[in-house]
């Protein structure tokens, strides 16, 4: 039978556990600050932003939060960002993503101080995960790890097939995947036989953006399944990647949409946050 990893449950546990921490750490007389800047109206971005501070108010760190306007200048962004380094009490700062076309988006993530880059987007960190050294890792790669460890599926020497090359999912996906020791291979949209290739795949791990695009054909029989896309479809309801009706039958385990990455990802955040001041 398929196994039905819920992200859910997982995420619930991990900021339960994270609750848990940030409240030793109190009573040592530490608190934690997370700086949330947002700027312009992207409403998917307030969406993510708001589900941030409220992890934040759950778990039982402060969050300053920062609206700017969509005709905030890069001179302006960059100034508040050193602002927030140079604040003792700023434990991490995090810039939702997309920035307005204005604004250099590597030269931000480049701006932040890499201790309190909790999302683990700054070259420094991402060299850290390349060379196995301590650093912030990206949530989304990082919450999946979590998902497969506390599903008790084993990683080490499993053939694992990553779609999708981003510096944000695919890249730092496969890094910690060969940190778990399984043999990886990694797609994209030059790759020749995908169909072939992803057959190959102990886990199939899928972050393309191209909804519901892998069927069961890409699959091999009792493998496991991480859907990492998420999108609206043509009737407004949330999908994956993958098509979970038409895969879900051929794997042992699979991750749903909703319900499986996505929920992992803030709780990395979460996980980020208080790892910063416990090292
Ligand atoms: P990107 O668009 O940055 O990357 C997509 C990758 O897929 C690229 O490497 C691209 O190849 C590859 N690709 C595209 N088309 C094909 C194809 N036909 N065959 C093989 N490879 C292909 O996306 P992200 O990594 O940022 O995100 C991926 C998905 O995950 C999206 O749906 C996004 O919304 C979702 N997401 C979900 C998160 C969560 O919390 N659950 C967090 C982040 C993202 P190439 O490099 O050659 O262009």
């Amino acid at each position: 039978m398929t196994k039905i990893i819920d992200g859910k449950q997982i995420s619930s546990q991990i900021k339960e556990e994270l609750r848990d921490r940030v409240s030793a750490l109190r009573s040592r007389g530490v608190e934690i600050t997370l700086a949330v800047i947002i700027v312009g109206e992207d409403p998917a971005s307030k969406v993510y932003v708001n589900n941030k501070k409220k992890a934040c108010e759950f778990i039982g760190i402060r969050s300053l939060s920062y609206e700017l306007p969509e005709t905030t200048t890069e001179e302006e962004l960059l100034q508040l960002i050193q602002d927030l380094n140079g604040r003792t009490d700023v434990n991490g700062i995090l810039v939702q993503l997309p920035v307005p076309k204005h604004i250099d988006e590597q030269k931000i993530i480049h701006a932040i101080d890499p201790k309190k880059d909790v999302d683990g987007f700054h070259t420094q960190n991402v060299g850290s995960l390349c060379v196995g050294q301590k650093g912030f890792v990206s949530c989304t790669p990082a919450g999946i790890i979590q998902l497969l460890r506390r599903s008790d599926i084993s990683i080490a020497g499993k053939e694992c097939v990553v779609i999708g090359r981003s510096n944000i999912v695919g890249k730092p996906m496969a890094l910690l995947m060969l940190q778990e020791n399984a043999t990886v291979t990694v797609c994209h949209s030059r790759t020749e036989n995908l169909k072939e290739v992803c057959k190959r795949a102990d886990i199939l791990i899928v972050a393309i953006g191209k909804p519901r695009m892998i069927t069961a054909e890409y699959v091999k029989e009792g493998a496991v399944v991480i859907d990492v896309g998420i999108h609206r479809d043509e009737n407004n309801k949330l999908c994956g990647d993958v098509n979970y009706e038409d895969v879900a039958p051929h794997c042992s385990a699979i991750t749903p949409v909703p319900g499986g990455v996505g929920p992992m990802t803030i709780a990395m955040l979460m996980n980020n946050c208080v790892s910063s001041v416990e090292a």
